[in-house]
């Protein structure tokens, strides 16, 4: 059995673990980052990096090195609904340095951040290494256990973090309460290829008693298939040709390559779950990103809160664990900030997804665009504000910590 002692440590390697890995190493905090897969190269799970992420790496200092990795750039949103095309949100306005969404893999973008973390002597990230218990003296967080391929390893921390995603077995551990949202959908994830005479933009279109969205992956098309909640078992059963011709009606440019689409494995399900904690924290323990509030996929903001929530911590709480002493004051505190932006985001998915989408999905009627909607053709400056919401998101966080003198070649055996 491995034992460490040490300030941090962060169960889960998604965007909200290697973001606050990051900031806590480059402030100088010991911190130890601890994923369950070899790997970050998994199945499609959200590729977009906003606006709002992108102006956290150039206060990073790092904004150019992760532009010059490949990517795709997209500064408009459209949405055909019906037969009409609707312009949904334009990014060219915001107070940004990068004023676009980015398309990367996720697991580029997590190597980025690991490759960025591991110049600091601080920052330690351990693969292979899934949590599966806390240690606790007197109710207070003390510490985790972990499997690793060498055996059990154990850690001592003033401060564990759960960012170990929306099926996070730490907050379950940790007997916090989790208020379920629910949701009327679920997604099932595909690619198909994608021609130079296709159109362009990323786009969604809701017809009768459908919605489809299509990212651009300049190759491919990531394309998202919205189902009523549940409804994968139906639609399996209908067959594989049915949900073909869906697609192909929904897109006809489509129609030459839906046979892609040759086996079941070829489609993901997502079962959309919204949820969030009524407390985040307990003594010597705080959960951020997924782990502490499930985003419905609305909106593409999931990673975007994750890592305003990274950011929001590593201000807060690294002088804290510099001296050495986290209160539960400190750990209420990164709450506190964030919880605001979160439950009004989730509160307009809710009413998105509830109101608009569940809505499509049960309609047989012609789709046509709700006159409010109309506006966003006829007066371009409104698209600044689903860009906003999308973009930046409500309460955008910003990196406060003081920069380091120099990052430091890692030292740590640990290191992966
Ligand atoms: C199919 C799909 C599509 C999505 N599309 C988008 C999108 O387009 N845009 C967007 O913004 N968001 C999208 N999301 C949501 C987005 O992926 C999440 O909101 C975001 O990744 C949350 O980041 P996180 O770091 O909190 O959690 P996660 O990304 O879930 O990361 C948690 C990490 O913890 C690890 N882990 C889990 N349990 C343990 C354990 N016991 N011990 C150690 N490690 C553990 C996991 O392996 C994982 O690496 C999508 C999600 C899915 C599933």
């Amino acid at each position: 059995m491995g034992e460490n002692s040490l300030r941090c440590c962060v169960a889960g390697g998604g965007p909200a673990g290697m973001m606050l890995g990051f900031l806590l190493a480059r402030a100088g905090v010991p911190v130890l980052v601890l994923e369950k897969h070899a790997d970050f190269l998994r199945d499609f799970r959200g590729d977009t990096i906003h606006p709002s992420t992108l102006e956290i790496m150039y206060e990073l200092g790092i904004l150019d090195e992760f532009l010059q990795r490949p990517h795709q750039e997209v500064t408009t949103l459209g949405a055909q609904i019906g037969d009409e095309f609707l312009q949904v949100a334009d990014f060219t306005h915001l107070p940004t340095h990068c004023r676009f969404l980015a398309f990367m893999p996720q697991w580029d973008f997590l190597d980025f951040l690991a490759e960025n973390a591991k110049r600091y002597h601080t920052f330690q990230l351990r693969m292979q290494a899934e949590v599966t218990n806390l240690e606790t003296e007197d109710g207070r967080v003390t510490g985790l256990r972990a499997t690793t391929p060498r055996g059990e390893l154990r850690v001592k921390a003033d401060l564990v973090v759960a960012a170990d995603g929306r099926h996070s077995a730490v907050r379950e551990l940790a007997g916090l309460e989790v208020v379920d949202i629910g949701a009327p959908m679920d997604v099932l994830w595909m690619r198909l290829s994608r021609q130079p005479d296709d159109p362009g933009q990323t786009l969604g279109r809701i017809d009768t008693g459908h919605v489809f969205v299509m990212l651009n992956r300049e190759d491919y098309w990531q394309c998202a298939f919205v189902i009523p909640k549940g409804g994968f078992t139906e639609i399996r059963r209908r067959g594989l040709p049915t949900l073909r011709e869906k697609i192909a009606a929904l897109a006809p440019f489509l129609r030459n390559r839906v046979a892609q689409l040759s086996d079941w494995s070829d489609i993901k399900l997502l079962s959309v779950a919204v949820d969030r904690l009524r407390t985040w924290h307990r003594p010597g323990l705080l959960c951020i990103g997924d782990a502490a509030h499930a985003m419905s996929p609305i909106g593409g903001v999931g990673i975007n809160l994750a890592i305003q929530d990274a950011v929001a911590a590593a201000n807060i709480l690294a002088p804290a664990l510099l001296r050495g002493a986290v209160e539960e004051d400190d750990l209420n505190a990164v709450q506190q900030r964030r919880e605001f932006p979160t439950q009004a985001t989730q509160r307009l998915q809710v009413i998105l997804q509830n109101r608009v989408i569940g809505r499509v999905l049960e309609t047989t009627e012609k789709i046509s665009l709700p006159l409010p909607l109309r506006l966003l053709n006829s007066i371009p400056a409104l698209r600044r504000v689903p860009a906003r919401f999308i973009g930046l998101g409500i309460r955008p966080e910003h990196v406060r910590l003081p920069v380091p003198t120099a990052p430091f070649e890692q030292s740590s055996s640990l290191a992966h």
